[in-house]
């Protein structure tokens, strides 16, 4: 565990440093120094505020280490290569295997060799304090963290307590899974070799990228999910035109399919579906969901469930208490890094608002003072080939919301851009306009290189830009933006 740096004149620690029993006061403590608790801490500093930090694992969280910086390093030699296969010319020139090694090598400095020693510097750049170790609540603002050497160090928080302590990943309940060691997330990401045979359980985002990697990595891929296709919170034409996609890559994807049992004999895992179908693999990944850190935070200390998500308002401020906030997934609201950084943006502005006793705009009121978008404009972009990229609302959800909505669609094919971009591209696009405010609800764009094409949507989205202003952002020629031009035409008829 790091001894806190001496305090300074932004800080009023009340403590001789030399006790392990003593309380360290701060205005602020974070538990959890994943990309939201860092910028919570980063925001609070901003603001003048002494703030902690309290880390049982690696600075830098999932995101850096197992999650989206390793996964996003295994996809791009993936995608670039399908997409230069695509352009005559340069097509032969990329016949050949992937260099699996050298994939797995970028990979491995992506995830910084799974050392944390830059995101230690930058905590210490920000002037906040580190505590290495596992942080319960004990109490209304208070936490103690216990380091890995048993020793224990009670903190109090004037202000606030944020707790963004992530989520880790949802196992199904099947009989001996833990003998089986499935991968989760973590294993595929951080994987050192190639499976020659690979299961992968659920039809998600994690599910989809997996299956993409290590198909093209050279594993024979089987994707069992349990619903009627991929990507099931998207429009359905994502998951399609992504499972098409892998389908033709030669991976095996079996719809309406779940697993009944699982075992592992002499190395190979057996896993059994609910048709009785019997598949064999060198390895099986689940991407059945996540669950949150929160069973072992002492949540029942302040007389929450332990175990539970963290319901926030739109302060991030947990419902019913006056100093405890919650921030990214931990809060259930959107399991996206770029969601819980803004969430955590705008908490840090409120504890230092709140603590130099500023009062905040009206709930509701458009501000900085409110994670607004959590709750109609979402961007995700997922990286699969083609890659699926949405923001806001499917045609379903605005249904299911109670808005008077028309579902525009084109095939991006009709785009010149698209055309240039590699032969035969194919990919979708919709839009979702709201009939009586006359603005977009939702967009989704399938195909190759859209993901860079989703933020034009999500200002447009956030920014409840009238469609018919829209007609005067006119996209370049021939870029794969003119897709905007054909949903506008398509949506005037
Ligand atoms: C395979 C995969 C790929 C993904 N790809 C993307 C992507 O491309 N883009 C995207 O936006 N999102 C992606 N995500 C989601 C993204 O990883 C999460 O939304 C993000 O990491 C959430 O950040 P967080 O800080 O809330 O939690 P985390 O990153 O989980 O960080 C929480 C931190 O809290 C620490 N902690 C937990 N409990 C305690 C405790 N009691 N005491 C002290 N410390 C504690 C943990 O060790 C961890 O460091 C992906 C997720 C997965 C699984």
């Amino acid at each position: 565990m790091r001894v806190p740096r001496v305090a300074t004149a932004h800080t009023s620690h009340q403590t001789d440093f030399m006790t392990e029993t003593e309380t360290i006061a701060y205005d602020v403590v974070v538990l959890g120094a994943g990309p939201v608790g860092e910028n919570v801490a980063d925001r609070t500093r901003a603001a003048g505020l002494s703030t902690a930090i309290v880390e049982s694992e690696r600075v830098g969280g999932e995101c850096s280490y197992w999650a989206c910086m390793p996964s996003k390093a295994l996809l791009r030699p993936v995608v670039a290569r399908a997409e230069a296969r695509r352009v005559p010319g340069l097509g032969q020139a990329v016949r050949g295997p992937l260099d699996a090694a050298a994939v797995l090598a970028r990979r491995d400095e992506y995830a910084s060799h799974w050392h944390d020693d830059g995101q230690v510097v930058w905590v210490e750049s920000i002037g906040a304090d580190l505590y290495r170790g596992h942080g319960r609540l004990t109490g209304e603002r208070s936490v103690t963290v216990t380091a890995a050497d048993g020793k224990v160090t009670a903190l109090t928080a004037r202000h606030a307590v944020a707790v963004c302590t992530g989520t880790r990943a949802r196992l199904p309940e099947l009989p001996g899974l833990a003998d089986v060691r499935p991968w989760t997330s973590r294993e595929a990401t951080s994987a050192q070799e190639v499976p020659g045979r690979l299961l992968v359980v659920g039809g998600g985002v994690v599910a989809a990228e997996m299956a993409t990697v290590f198909q093209a990595l050279g594993s024979r891929v089987t994707v069992l999910v349990r619903g009627a296709g991929l990507l099931p919170r998207m429009e359905p034409f994502a998951g399609e035109l992504v499972a098409e996609a892998l389908t033709e890559a030669g991976a095996d994807i079996r719809t309406g399919t779940s697993v009944t049992s699982v075992s592992r004999d002499n190395g190979t895992v057996v896993a059994v579906t609910g048709t009785g179908d019997r598949l064999e693999a060198d390895e099986i990944l689940f991407a059945t969901g996540r669950a949150p850190r929160t069973d072992d935070i002492g949540l029942e200390t302040v007389g929450l469930q332990p175990g539970s998500w963290l319901t926030v308002d739109d302060t991030l401020r947990v419902d019913g208490t006056d100093w405890l906030y919650a921030c990214g997934d931990v809060n259930h609201r959107a399991l996206l890094t770029h969601q819980g950084k803004y969430q955590a943006r705008i908490a840090g502005d409120v504890i230092g608002a709140r603590a130099a006793g500023r009062a905040l705009p009206q709930p509701g009121a458009w501000g900085t003072y409110a994670a607004t978008a959590d709750h109609h404009a979402v961007p995700q972009v997922v990286f699969t080939d083609p890659e699926a990229a949405a923001v806001g609302l499917s045609l379903a959800e605005a249904e299911r919301a109670g808005h008077r909505v028309r579902a525009v669609d084109v095939h991006l094919s009709s785009v010149a851009g698209a055309q240039l971009y590699g032969d035969g591209y194919r990919g979708r696009a919709r839009m979702v306009v709201d009939l009586d405010e006359g603005i977009l609800r939702g967009v989704t764009f399938v195909g190759p290189g859209v993901g860079e094409l989703l933020h034009s949507a999500t200002v447009a989205v956030a920014g409840r830009v009238p469609v018919d202003r829209l007609w005067h952002a006119v996209p370049s020629f021939p870029t794969i933006s003119e897709v905007w031009l054909r949903l506008l035409e398509a949506y005037r008829g």
